[in-house]
């Protein structure tokens, strides 16, 4: 097993940060959040010279999931393989947000469909590829069924929409639930130790240390 390495592709008009993982050595690759723009995230993954064998979602919302099924559908294309990538997470909670991109991409004017998953993630559960592995906390407030992914041996986390450099993620939908996503940040993501590393679903990486001390959310 080699390291782990990244690369960020912001994509959709809300410049939500798709990221695909790989392991240097075999180069075998996760995709998460393909919010759209699938034709970047398929040269990325060219560029990168990598074959991606899971695609991992954060949450429901569009811009992270809006691209799944394309992207599922074209790598099993490519492959010649029937089974092709399963979409792993997020909680099943987020399945009534999966199931109404279609309709909810006409209201933007943009194509989507919506998601099937053929695995829903649970606080507790563990997700890998290329050998490496990555522990599932459920962690809502922004969507019901937010998933968040943690890399022990990296200290490394993709924490999506829960927590930003500066910020945290939205909560004003009819679904929203604040005080779900500040317990969330403080019982789960901020426990992890202050030189975890975290990437997020808008903006810049960050750490939890820095977070901790900087972010006025969490005052
Ligand atoms: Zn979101």
């Amino acid at each position: 097993m080699g390291a782990l390495q990244g690369a960020v592709i912001p994509v959709t008009p809300f410049q939500q940060n798709c990221t695909i993982l790989w392991d240097d050595g075999s180069k075998r690759a996760v995709v998460v959040d393909p919010g759209g723009d699938v034709d970047r995230i398929l040269a990325a993954i060219d560029h990168a010279g990598v074959s991606v064998e899971r695609i991992w979602l954060t949450h429901g919302h569009l811009d992270h999931a809006g691209g799944a099924t394309e992207l599922q559908d074209t790598l099993r294309e490519r492959a010649g393989e029937p089974a092709g990538v399963p979409i792993e997470g997020p909680d099943q909670r987020d399945e009534f947000l999966l199931q109404g991109l279609e309709a909810q991409g006409r209201s933007y004017g943009i194509a989507l469909r919506n998601v099937t998953v053929d695995r829903w993630l649970h606080e507790g559960d563990s997700v890998a590829f290329g050998g490496h592995r990555f522990d599932v906390l459920h962690c809502p407030g922004h969507t019901p069924g937010h998933v968040v992914f943690v890399n022990h041996a990296a200290r490394f986390a993709l924490v999506g929409d829960v927590l930003f450099q500066g910020s945290i993620g939205r909560t004003d939908f009819p679904y929203g639930d604040h005080a779900a996503l500040i317990r969330a940040i403080a019982e789960k993501l901020l426990p992890l130790g202050d030189d975890f590393t975290f990437l997020c679903g808008h903006g810049p990486s960050s750490t939890i240390g820095a977070e901790r001390r900087g972010n006025p959310f969490l005052r």
